[in-house]
């Protein structure tokens, strides 16, 4: 194991698998190339926490298991965490202040499967954690800018932000800080800061992953996923978070493991893909749409047929997901009240004032809006007018995609309005919420999102096309991806002086 390639950190996920494999290298090299590489492009902000000595820990015990030939195809592999993901050995904190220096009792069950599995049970991915992965608070947020731990900056523009809430993980995917990470998608999280740092990610049907283990925002639409640098290595990882997990997660789907890699060269001759009017209506940045429009026509080449369809209340996902979201979040946040976990004020008269200075100095102001937001929503006299609406509301949205997917196989379209904008250019919380309105409408119903890089646009910041599909056809929109990047070389672009 000499002869330690110098751009390791170029290879992609399936690359590094195969070297590993092959015993070119070492889980033990590429876990210390990669924690060099942390180490040094720490201007990013893209950490939060790295334990080199869990790391090597890891990275050795994947070795024992390639020599004994019992690795499965993603062990020794790199990869970081979202720091929603709860870790036994490595600090958890959500983005908050709240959180600060907490550690969990237990590894979330994405991060098991990943990573060492279950004792005594069934074993893991074999993958070796780097560490934590900065995030918007609680995953609230576009930009990255409300964690309390600072923004994360985009390495294709250092004062432009990575997005958010999952702009930890895809700026350490950009920068090649790690092979893959991994993201949360409650409205668009893991989609829309893949698209702005020019990376693949893919959030699964609503159920396909745990949430167990993952800090809960909104209970009925966070889903965690990857983020890598093409489809294929998505796949890869994909296959081992997803599978039932009854006793844990009750709203985990009883649809067994599936092999996202088998049908990635599918071909996509006859497939039709949904166009919806909605997302190409003034509101989308020239920039985007050239972009998007030259996406589509490669697809067209490689045999897929585009259809007009209309998802008539992709408007309306923006009132209902700010009404359901932070309905659920006032909810979940209740927990943290300075007794049970993290962070408690240092002065207090009583009980009612512990949890009153815990929870103003332990939360930020976004976190705070929602909890207001939410509380108010669901209280009695308003609950009628706002939430039990949205509900109602929601459930026409999935129904909207159902009357899509009669005549098409696959949606596709921008995933922001925009290229990535600057730190700090939106001053008020609304220009955020509005800027996700790509993305909420598969939020809302359940489906399976991607995004996958498509080209740049302004100030050469990446485009990224949304795929959408019907519940439980993440094969197919990682197959439309993969047949996209075999024919293209826009996921290979790498930003510069990283
Ligand atoms: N931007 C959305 C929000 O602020 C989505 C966040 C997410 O998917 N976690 O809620």
């Amino acid at each position: 194991m000499t002869q330690i390639t110098s751009d390791l950190h170029d290879l992609t996920v399936a690359q590094l698998a195969t070297q590993l494999r092959e015993r070119k290298v070492s889980a033990v090299e590429a876990a210390q190339h990669f924690l060099s590489r942390a180490a040094i492009h720490t201007k990013l902000g893209a950490f939060l926490d790295r334990q080199p000595d869990v790391t090597l820990a890891q990275a050795r015990a994947a070795d024992e298991r390639l020599a004994a030939g019992n690795a499965g195809p993603l062990t020794g592999v790199p990869l970081a965490h979202k720091d929603i993901f709860v870790t036994r050995d490595f600090a958890t904190t959500a983005g908050s202040r709240m959180l600060k220096g907490y550690h969990s009792p237990f590894d979330a069950t994405v991060v098991t499967r990943l990573g060492a599995g279950v004792p005594g049970g069934s074993p893991g991915a074999g993958m070796v954690t780097l560490g934590k992965l900065n995030c918007d608070e609680f995953a609230m947020g576009s930009a990255n800018e409300n964690s309390a731990y600072g923004p994360v900056k985009n390495p294709w523009n250092l004062s432009c932000t990575p997005g958010g809430s999952s702009g930890g993980s895809a700026a350490a995917v950009a920068a090649r800080l790690t092979p893959a990470a991994t993201g949360t998608d409650t409205g668009g999280s893991i989609r829309q800061p893949a698209s702005f740092c020019g990376v693949t990610g893919i959030k699964p049907t609503y159920g396909r992953a745990s949430r167990y283990g993952m800090v809960a925002f909104a209970s009925s639409l966070d889903q965690a996923g990857p983020l890598a640098r093409s489809a294929e290595d998505c796949a890869l990882l994909l296959s081992a978070m997803c599978g039932p997990d009854p006793d844990r997660d009750s709203t985990s789907l009883d649809v067994p493991a599936e092999d996202f890699s088998r049908s990635l060269n599918a071909e996509l001759a006859g497939l039709r893909i949904g166009i919806p009017a909605e997302f190409f209506g003034e509101g989308l940045a020239p920039d985007v749409r050239a972009a998007v429009d030259a996406a589509l026509k490669e697809l067209e080449q490689l045999g897929a047929r585009l259809v007009p369809i209309s998802l008539p209340r992709t408007e309306l996902s923006i009132p209902v997901y700010y009404i359901i979201a932070p309905a659920e979040a006032s909810s979940n946040l209740s927990r943290f009240d300075g007794v049970k976990f993290g962070f408690r004020a240092k002065q207090y008269t009583d009980l009612n004032d512990m949890y009153l200075q815990t929870r103003e100095q332990g939360f930020g102001d976004e976190v705070k809006r929602r909890i207001m937001i939410g509380t108010y929503v669901l209280s009695h006299g308003y609950y009628d007018a706002y939430y039990l609406q949205a509900q109602k509301i929601r459930r026409m949205i999935a129904d909207d995609f159902q009357q899509a997917f009669a005549v098409c196989d696959v949606i596709a379209g921008p995933v922001a309005p925009t290229v990535a904008w600057k730190l700090g250019g939106h001053s008020d919380p609304l220009t955020d919420y509005l800027a996700d309105i790509f993305t909420l409408p598969a939020s809302l119903a359940g489906l399976p999102g991607m995004s996958l890089p498509v080209g740049f646009g302004a100030g050469h910041l990446p485009v990224g096309l949304q795929l959408i599909g019907n519940y439980l056809t993440e094969s197919r929109l990682l197959n439309v991806a993969h047949r996209f990047q075999q024919a293209t070389d826009w996921h290979t672009a790498k930003p510069q002086g990283i």
